[in-house]
C-alpha cells in the first residue's frame, strides 16, 4: 500500500472527490480506511480523511504529495462508516467531506495552525544580516528584538504564529523578515480543537517483588514514604492511579512522592481521564421486568433476528405506556451478550435525565451518552469511550447513529415520527434511513418504536414496498400497567366565546384544575407554540413588525421588552406607537407561556407553576431542575410548550390540559395534520400513567378536524386512513418523495431568473429520460416540478429565496439529476454570489 486516497477539508464543489497522496514509509502502520490526516493543498495544509488505500508504484505518480501527518493513533472513523458516508452523499447530494465530518464530534473538526521553529542552525539571527557588530547601534532595534525572537522561538522549540504575536505584539515585521530570510522556519499543523483531559498518576517504578524488598530496608524516618509505598504495592492492580487519590487517601504530601520518586521505586505519569456528565449521580440498578404477553409477542421477532444476526427493520407501534422502553432494554441485553453493542436513538427533547436513567441503571458505566447540550470536551470523551470500546450502549440525538462502534448489532429509534431526526443543516441526512442503511451493511436489527408512527414507515410496513425499508410491523395495543388510556374530551373554544367566556382557559379546564388543586394532584398544561406567534401588531391598521432582513415577522421578548427575528438576530426596541398610523393601540399578540402563567396566578391565587420553554430552559441543566421539582411535587402546573408533551413519566399527573389544539394546523405544511395528531396523542399520554385515571381536556376551534378527533378517540388507525386518502389524492408523502431546492441571492431578478432556470433545465432533461410527466399516470416512475415559487420565508438575511419541489416515486435516480443541475447552475453563475440548497425528504416545508 503505498497511496492513500483523501477526501479533503475544502468545502468547494471541485475538491469532492478523493485525491491521491503517497504514503511515507514512517506512517504505514498507522494510516488505514478511515484515518484522519494532515495533507498538502495548494498552499496550505488541510485536514482530511483516508477514504481508500491502493499499491501503486509511486514513483510512477510524477509530483505526488506524502501525507503529512497522521492526526490519531487509533482512526476516528472505521471502514463502516466511510462507506456509510459516501452513501449519505449520494443519497442527500451533500459533499463527501461534510458527510464525513457529521460522524465526528465538534473537538475532532480540526483546524489548521500556523508553527514557527528556528530555520538553519547556523544562520545566527543577527549574524546573518548584521556580520559586524559595530552596525548593531545603527538599527538596535530588529537587532535585539530578533535575537529575542530567536532565543524565544529556539526555547520553546515550535511556537504557534499566535504565542508569537502575544509574545512580541509588535514584531510581525521582524519576524516576517526572518521567515524571509530562513532564520525562522514556518509549517503547518492541524490542530484539534481539544485535548484530552489528563491527570497526574502515580504507578510502581519496579515490579512489586522489588518493591517489597525495598520497604523491608527502609529506614525509620520515612515511615510516611513506607506508608505509600506498602499501598501502592496493595493497590497493585489498579494502578497507575490519580496521584490525588493516593494523597488524600494517606494524608501524605507531594514531597513524601517526590522522595520515592527520587529512590527510584515510583513513577509520576499521566493518565487520560473521562469528564463523565454523569458523574457522582447513582443510578439504582434495575432488573429486567417480566414481560406482559403483548410484550413478549414483541420482544420475540426482534430478539430472534438479534440472535441470528439477521438484517431487519422492525416497527413497534405501541400506545403511550405499553412498555415499549423495557422491550428495548431486553433486546439490547441480548445483542450486548453475543458481544456486540446498541445505539438508542432519542429525540434531542427527550434526552432527559429520567430517559438516560434508565438505560444507565440496566447498564451502568457501559452506557455512553451523546447529545448537544453536553460540554464539547464531555461530548469527545463519551465519543472517545465508545471508539475505545469502554462503553457498548450509546444514547444520544440525531448523531448518535454515527457512534463508532466496531460491531453494531441494534439501533434502536424511540419516537421514530420525530422531526428532529432529520438535519435541516448539511448534510441534511435522517438519521432513520441512515440507521437502516448502516444495519444493511453490519447484519444489525433496527427497531423504530412510536405511539404514532410517522406516516412514511407505517406506510411502508403496511404495503411492504416501500424501496428503502418495508419494516415488519409490531403492535402494543394496551398499556403494560394494566391502567386504561385517559379519557379525553374536545372543548369548542368558538362556543365558549359565543357564551361570553373570553379567557384562554374554557369553563371546563378551569373547574378540572380547580379540582386538582383542591385534590393536591398536578397538572401539565401545553401550549401549541408551533405556528403560534408572538408578533407586534397594531390594533388599528393591522400592522405587523416584521425584520428588515427577513421577510418574517419579529418575535416580542418581555425580559428584554424589546423585538428580535428568529432567523437572523435583528433586535430592535418594542415600539410605543404604530409607525404606520401613530396608533398607541399597538401591542404584542398571541399567546406565550408567560402569559398564560400570568393568568393561571390571576385565577387561582398562590398557584404554583413551573414554566418550561425556550426562555426557561438555556442555562445547562436547567431543564432537568425544573423537571425534578415538579417531581418534587413543588408545584401545582406544569406549564410549557412541545417540551412536556415527551416522555415525561410523573404519577400524579392526572390532568392535561391543552390551550389551542390548532395553532399549527394551518401551516403551509402537508404535515400538519400529522404532526398535531402526534403532539396531542404524546401529551394525552402523560395523563394518568400510575394508579391514578387520568384526564385530558383539548380546547380547540376547530374541533371537527379528522386529527384532533382521531387523536382524543386514541385513533390511530382512523386518523391514518384520513390522511393517507389525502396524501393519495394530493400527491404527498409515503405516495411519491420530494426534493426541496432552494436558490437564494441577494438581488430578486437574478435569484427569480435561476431558479425559472433551474426548473426548464430539470424538466428538459427529465423529459429526454422519458421521466417527466404528472404523478396522476399509472406508471411506477414518474416525476413532477412545482415551482418556482417564493419560499414561505421569501426573504432571508438579506438574500431573496426562491424554491422548486421536486416530486418523485419509482426507481429513477431523480436525486443524481437535480444535483447534476444544480452543480451546473452553480458553475455558470460562478461569483456571482447564487447559493442553492438541496433537501431531500425534506421534513420542513418551510
Ligand atoms: P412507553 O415507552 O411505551 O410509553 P414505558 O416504557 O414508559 O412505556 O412503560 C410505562 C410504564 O410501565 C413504566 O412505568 C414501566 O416501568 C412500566 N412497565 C413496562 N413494562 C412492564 C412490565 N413488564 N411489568 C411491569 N411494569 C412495566
Ligand atoms: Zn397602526
Ligand atoms: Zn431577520
Amino acid at each position: 500500500m503505498d497511496i492513500a486516497k483523501v477526501i479533503v477539508d475544502v468545502p468547494v464543489r471541485s475538491t469532492d472527490r478523493p485525491f491521491d497522496y503517497s504514503v511515507p514509509d514512517a506512517m504505514k502502520v498507522w494510516i488505514e480506511v478511515g484515518s484522519r490526516v494532515a495533507v498538502p493543498f495548494g498552499h496550505r495544509t488541510v485536514q482530511g480523511f483516508v477514504v481508500a488505500l491502493e499499491y501503486g508504484d509511486v514513483r510512477a505518480v510524477p509530483g505526488l504529495k506524502p501525507v503529512q501527518e497522521v492526526l490519531d493513533l487509533m482512526p476516528p472513523l472505521s471502514p463502516e462508516l466511510v462507506e456509510l458516508a459516501d452513501w449519505i452523499s449520494e443519497r442527500y447530494a451533500c459533499r463527501k467531506i461534510s458527510a464525513l465530518q457529521a460522524m465526528l464530534p465538534t473537538a475532532l473538526k480540526g483546524k489548521a495552525e500556523r508553527l514557527i521553529s528556528l530555520g538553519d542552525e547556523e544562520a545566527e539571527p543577527d549574524a546573518a544580516i548584521f556580520p559586524d557588530e559595530e552596525w548593531l547601534p545603527m538599527f538596535p532595534g530588529p537587532g535585539r528584538e530578533e535575537r529575542d525572537i530567536a532565543e524565544f522561538v529556539r526555547g520553546s522549540g515550535e511556537v504557534s504564529m499566535k504565542q508569537l504575536a502575544r509574545a512580541f505584539p509588535s514584531g510581525a515585521e521582524t519576524v516576517k523578515f526572518m521567515l524571509r530570510r530562513g532564520v525562522l522556519k514556518e509549517s503547518q499543523s492541524i490542530k484539534d480543537k481539544l485535548g484530552k483531559k489528563k491527570l497526574k498518576a502515580i504507578d510502581l517504578a519496579v515490579d512489586p517483588e522489588a518493591a517489597r524488598d525495598a520497604l523491608a530496608s527502609f529506614p525509620a524516618r520515612s515511615a510516611r514514604q513506607k506508608e505509600v509505598l506498602s499501598y501502592l504495592i496493595d493497590l497493585e492492580a489498579v494502578l497507575p492511579m490519580p496521584l490525588k487519590d493516593v494523597l488524600a487517601a494517606l494524608q501524605v504530601t507531594a514531597g513524601t512522592v517526590k522522595g520515592l520518586e527520587e529512590k527510584g521505586l515510583v513513577e509520576i505519569t499521566e493518565i487520560e481521564v473521562y469528564r463523565d456528565p454523569y458523574r457522582g449521580r447513582d443510578f439504582k440498578p434495575s432488573t429486567p421486568l417480566a414481560l406482559t404477553e403483548e410484550q413478549q409477542a414483541a420482544y420475540d421477532p426482534i430478539a430472534a433476528a438479534v440472535e441470528e444476526r439477521r438484517h431487519e427493520v422492525f416497527l413497534l407501534h405501541g400506545v403511550t405506556g405499553s412498555g415499549k422502553t423495557e422491550i428495548y432494554l431486553q433486546t439490547i441485553q441480548r445483542c450486548v451478550d453475543q458481544g456486540r453493542q446498541a445505539v438508542v436513538l432519542v429525540p434531542e427533547i427527550s434526552l432527559t435525565p429520567q430517559m438516560v436513567e434508565r438505560f444507565k441503571s440496566r447498564f451502568g458505566s457501559g452506557v455512553a451518552v451523546m447529545h448537544s447540550r453536553l460540554s464539547s470536551g464531555e461530548r469527545y470523551d463519551e465519543w472517545r469511550k465508545i471508539r475505545e470500546g469502554k462503553a457498548f450502549v450509546a444514547v444520544g440525538a440525531r448523531s448518535a447513529v454515527f457512534a463508532p462502534f466496531s460491531n453494531l448489532g441494534l439501533v434502536i429509534i424511540d419516537e421514530e415520527h420525530e422531526t428532529s431526526y432529520k438535519q435541516e443543516e448539511h448534510p441534511r441526512y435522517h438519521a432513520r434511513d441512515v440507521a437502516v442503511r448502516r444495519a444493511e451493511q453490519g447484519d444489525a436489527v433496527v427497531v423504530l418504536g412510536s405511539a404514532t408512527p410517522s406516516l412514511e414507515s407505517y406506510y411502508a410496513a403496511r404495503s411492504q414496498s416501500d424501496i428503502h425499508f418495508a419494516p415488519r410491523l409490531l403492535t402494543m395495543s394496551t398499556r403494560a400497567l394494566g391502567n386504561a388510556l385517559p379519557r379525553v374530551e374536545i372543548v369548542d373554544m368558538r362556543e365558549e366565546l359565543k357564551e361570553g367566556n373570553r379567557s384562554m382557559f374554557s369553563r371546563g379546564l378551569h373547574s378540572a384544575l380547580a379540582a386538582r388543586l383542591e385534590r393536591g394532584e398536578q397538572t401539565v398544561l401545553l401550549l401549541n407554540r408551533r405556528g403560534f406567534s408572538t408578533f407586534v401588531m397594531c390594533r388599528s391598521c393591522g400592522y405587523v413588525a416584521g425584520c428588515p432582513n427577513c421577510d418574517i415577522s419579529l418575535t416580542y421578548h418581555s425580559r428584554s421588552d424589546n423585538l428580535r427575528c428568529h432567523y437572523c438576530g435583528h433586535a430592535e426596541p418594542s415600539p410605543q406607537v404604530c409607525p404606520e398610523c401613530g396608533s398607541e393601540h399597538i401591542r404584542f399578540f398571541g399567546t406565550g407561556t408567560q402569559r398564560v402563567e400570568e393568568e393561571l396566578g390571576k385565577l387561582f391565587p398562590g398557584i404554583r407553576v413551573i414554566r418550561m420553554d425556550v426562555d426557561t430552559t438555556t442555562e445547562k441543566g436547567s431543564h432537568e431542575k425544573l423537571l425534578a421539582g415538579f417531581r418534587d411535587k413543588k408545584a401545582d402546573v406544569l406549564l410549557g410548550t412541545q417540551m412536556v408533551a415527551k416522555g415525561l413519566d410523573f404519577p400524579d399527573v392526572t390532568l392535561v390540559g391543552v390551550i389551542t389544539a390548532d395553532s399549527a394546523l394551518n401551516l403551509p405544511d402537508f404535515r400538519a395534520a400529522e404532526k398535531t395528531f402526534q403532539l396531542l396523542t404524546q401529551v394525552a399520554g402523560r395523563a394518568g400513567r400510575h394508579s391514578l385515571p387520568g384526564e385530558v381536556l383539548i380546547q380547540s376551534y376547530t374541533p371537527d378536524h379528522y386529527s384532533i378527533i382521531h387523536a382524543s378517540g386514541h385513533d390511530y388507525d382512523s386518523f391514518v386512513r384520513d390522511e393517507l386518502r389525502h396524501r393519495k389524492e394530493l400527491h404527498y408523502p409515503p405516495y411519491c418523495r420530494l426534493i426541496l431546492v432552494t436558490l437564494s441571492h441577494e438581488e430578486m431578478s437574478v435569484a427569480l431568473r435561476m431558479a425559472e432556470n433551474l426548473a426548464l433545465n430539470l424538466q428538459g432533461r427529465a423529459r429526454q429520460r422519458r421521466w417527466f410527466g404528472s404523478l396522476d399516470k399509472l406508471s411506477s416512475d414518474a416525476l413532477d416540478l412545482l415551482g418556482p415559487v417564493a419560499s414561505p420565508i421569501p426573504r432571508l438575511k438579506g438574500r431573496y429565496r426562491f424554491q422548486c419541489i421536486v416530486k418523485w416515486r419509482g426507481s429513477i435516480d431523480a436525486i443524481g439529476l437535480t444535483r447534476e443541475v444544480a452543480d451546473e447552475l452553480e458553475d455558470s453563475a460562478r461569483d456571482s454570489g447564487l447559493q442553492i440548497g438541496i433537501d431531500v425528504d425534506p421534513q420542513m416545508m418551510m
